[in-house]
């Protein structure tokens, strides 16, 4: 047996609870791994609405996972081998991680890089990759530390905490933009040199073009804010959309594009091609891998916490990152 967080659907409602499991129950796939750790991103926040993520219920929510591989019907790995999940299907419409037993498709599974631990891998998680994603696709699209400050929008959050680190280590001048006005110190520990409050970037009057301020963006959050980045980012630099937490809908001109040529980079975590995955994990655990993946950034839950946090993240006001110890 083991136990899992169970989400199902009961009279339009979601019930929401730690269940005890039999074997025979885990999910189809090639590879049964038991899970050391998994994480909570804005999105397993979502599964908690009634079927806005998750299409089929029951379910065990979590869409990211970090264990070791206790039975392998395929040669890519064996017992023993530590390894991580992230995104596809899991936690969305294929049992996830919020769980002590997963069992997964072997073509979704990355072996664990070196220097990296199971601990770390989930404090990066999905969160980590996708800021790791959109540093490396600014990267590609020639940004270096000198052409000027970057910023990095929702700066508290998983995406955006990680995101300030990553950048700061590389060299980066970091701009953060944020709603919490307690967290500036916590972003300057982060390596932020500038902060500014998410308010005064959304209230801002509707602009085709503003002053040229920032070399390039890490934007988890769209909407509004995304509008004003578009409209301030510098000739030539490009802008990394990973999310939504600010809203869906954009209202551009073509002006940023044809006047600056600025890129818009779309970043996906969830069907992110497996040789670009493995690089951005080996990049995570070596040059990408943040300074602070410690206490400053991680808060350490039980399944049986996860109705409380899954709640609070879905109010904008988690900090840094939370993990599931399994
Ligand atoms: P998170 O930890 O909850 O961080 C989101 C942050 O956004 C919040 O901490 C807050 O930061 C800011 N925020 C919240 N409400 C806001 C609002 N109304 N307006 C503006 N900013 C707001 O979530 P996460 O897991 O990092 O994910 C962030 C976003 O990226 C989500 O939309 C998620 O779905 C998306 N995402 C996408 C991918 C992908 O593959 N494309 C992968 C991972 C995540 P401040 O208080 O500091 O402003």
């Amino acid at each position: 047996d083991f136990k899992a967080f169970v989400i199902d659907l009961i009279d339009g409602k979601t019930d929401m609870r730690v269940k005890t499991k039999s074997l025979d129950e885990l999910a189809a796939g090639t590879v049964t791994i038991k899970v050391a750790y998994s994480s909570v991103n804005y999105k397993d926040g979502l599964a908690t609405l009634p079927k806005q993520i998750i299409q089929s219920y029951p379910l065990i929510p979590g869409i990211d996972l970090a264990g070791t591989v206790i039975e392998s019907q395929d040669e890519r790995f064996s017992k023993g081998d530590e390894v991580i999940v992230t995104s596809y299907e899991l936690g969305v419409s294929h049992d996830g991680g919020f769980s002590e037993l997963a069992r997964v498709p072997a073509e979704w599974v990355v072996a664990l890089p070196d220097g990296l631990t199971l601990r770390e891998a989930m404090i990066l998680g999905t969160a980590g990759f996708t800021a790791g994603l959109s540093v490396q696709r600014l990267e590609e699209n020639g940004l270096k530390p000198e052409d000027g400050p970057v910023l990095v929008t929702g700066a508290t959050g998983g995406v955006g905490s990680i995101a300030v680190d990553m950048l700061a280590k590389l060299g980066y001048r970091v701009t953060a933009s944020t709603g919490k006005e307690t967290e500036y110190e916590y972003l300057r520990k982060l390596g932020a040199t500038e902060i500014i409050n998410r308010e005064e970037l959304i209230s801002e009057e509707k602009k085709v073009l503003r002053k040229q301020l920032f070399a390039a963006a890490v934007d988890p959050v769209g909407g509004k804010t995304l509008e004003y980045v578009l409209t301030s980012i510098k000739y030539g630099g490009s802008v990394a959309n990973s999310g939504l937490t600010g809203g869906t809908s954009v209202q551009t001109t073509v002006f940023p594009f044809i006047l600056r040529g600025i890129n818009w980079l779309g970043i996906d975590s969830v069907y992110c091609p497996m040789p670009v995955r493995e690089q951005v994990w080996k990049r995570l655990a070596s040059d990408l891998k943040p300074l602070q993946l410690s206490e400053e950034i991680v808060n350490e839950v039980s399944l049986e916490d996860l109705p409380t946090v899954l709640e609070t993240i879905l109010t904008g006001k988690v900090k840094g990152r939370t993990i599931v110890k399994l």
